[in-house]
């Protein structure tokens, strides 16, 4: 890079992970004086407006049919471009699982570090980033500098809040460069199905851990969840091992953040708790009452889920109507 690097510029595939960057990035780059600058990319893309109404004062747009897909070498290619134009001194992208392909290879690409899956971001004196990132399993919180410009981050979903919109005038810049054809070329497309998807958005969240002797038990689990319009999750070996569900919570699974996390016959290994560790009240049952859960509860009942379960759900059936 070269010695005129100054400003903020956030990346995100998606949209509304772009936004919470804008609100973190306008706070850095009024802090450094300095311009925000967003990037928005694909086929056909409408939301520079917003961009700018959310606190970029620059949107560099790259639409293009060759880029209606993510593909790491296309992506990657604009956003050089973007950053040979902006010349920033930090660069946010979106630790989406794209964002993660995008943000290593790009900081080499660079010659720079990239500080990943940041959970607050600050500046200093000297315009250097300082991030905060959970190590160890989410059990402590490691606090770093970057002292090499651009400095880069990754920034996980829902860390840093949407702000709100203003009536704002920004520029929007066209890129228009060669894109190169991706090296992997997608054949088929496939939805996920159901099952526990949209975990990380869920104000109220159910949770089955290894204490669920069969799957079919999982029912006692929908039932309490139905009551109270909550998602099911679990921990990883009920998913990845018993493949009783799609996805978990920890570690290497999805992060939540809900109101209420209810977990069920579940231990409260350091994996797991890093998923939780932003839920607001967590209620654990486990018939083990050394069970390691009940350190990160708020309330913990010491009982047999499958007798506590189906007492709980009777009860709040009652109460809720
Ligand atoms: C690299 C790595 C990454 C990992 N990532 C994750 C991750 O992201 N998420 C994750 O969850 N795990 C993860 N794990 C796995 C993790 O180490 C644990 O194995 C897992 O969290 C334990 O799941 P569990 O609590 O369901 O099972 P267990 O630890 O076996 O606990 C079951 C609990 O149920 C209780 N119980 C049993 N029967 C009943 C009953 N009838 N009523 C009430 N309580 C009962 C027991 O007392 C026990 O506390 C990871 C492991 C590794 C090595």
């Amino acid at each position: 890079m070269t010695m005129a690097e100054e400003g903020v510029l956030v990346f995100s595939e998606d949209e509304e992970i772009t936004l919470q960057l804008l609100g973190k990035g306008r706070e850095l780059a009024d802090k450094l004086d300095a311009e925000l600058s967003a990037l928005s990319v694909g086929e056909g893309v409408e939301n520079s407006d917003t961009y700018v109404e959310h606190g970029a004062d620059k949107v560099y747009v790259a639409d293009n049919p060759g880029l209606s897909d993510f593909a790491v070498e296309p992506y990657g290619s604009v956003l050089l471009e973007a950053v040979r134009r902006a010349s920033p001194e930090i660069i946010l992208i979106g630790a989406t699982k794209r964002g993660k392909e995008l943000a290593p290879r790009f900081a080499a690409a660079l010659d720079t570090g990239c500080m990943t899956e940041c959970i607050s971001l600050d500046v200093d004196d000297e315009r250097r980033l300082i991030a905060e990132r959970l190590t160890y399993g989410g059990s402590s919180i490691a606090t770093e500098v970057s002292h090499k410009k651009p400095h880069m981050a990754t920034v996980p979903p829902r860390v840093f809040k949407k702000p709100e919109p203003k009536k704002r005038t920004g520029e929007v810049v066209e890129i228009s460069s060669d894109i190169p054809s991706p090296r992997v070329v997608v054949i088929e497309r496939r939805k996920k199905s159901g099952g526990n998807l949209g975990l990380e958005e869920a104000p109220i969240i159910v949770s089955a851990g290894r204490g669920f002797r069969e799957r079919g038990d999982l029912q006692l689990l929908e039932e309490l969840a139905d009551v109270l319009g909550a998602k099911i999750g679990c921990t990883r070996p009920v998913a990845a091992d018993s493949g009783w569900l799609d996805e978990w919570i920890g570690l290497s699974g999805r992060k939540v953040r809900p109101r209420l996390y209810i977990a069920c016959g579940v231990s409260g290994t350091v994996q797991h708790a890093a998923g939780i560790r932003d839920a607001k009240i967590i209620v654990s049952v486990n018939r083990d009452e050394s069970a390691n859960i009940f350190q990160l509860s708020d309330y913990g009942v010491v009982a047999d889920l499958y007798q506590f379960l189906p007492a709980l759900t009777k009860a709040l059936k009652q109460k809720l109507g």
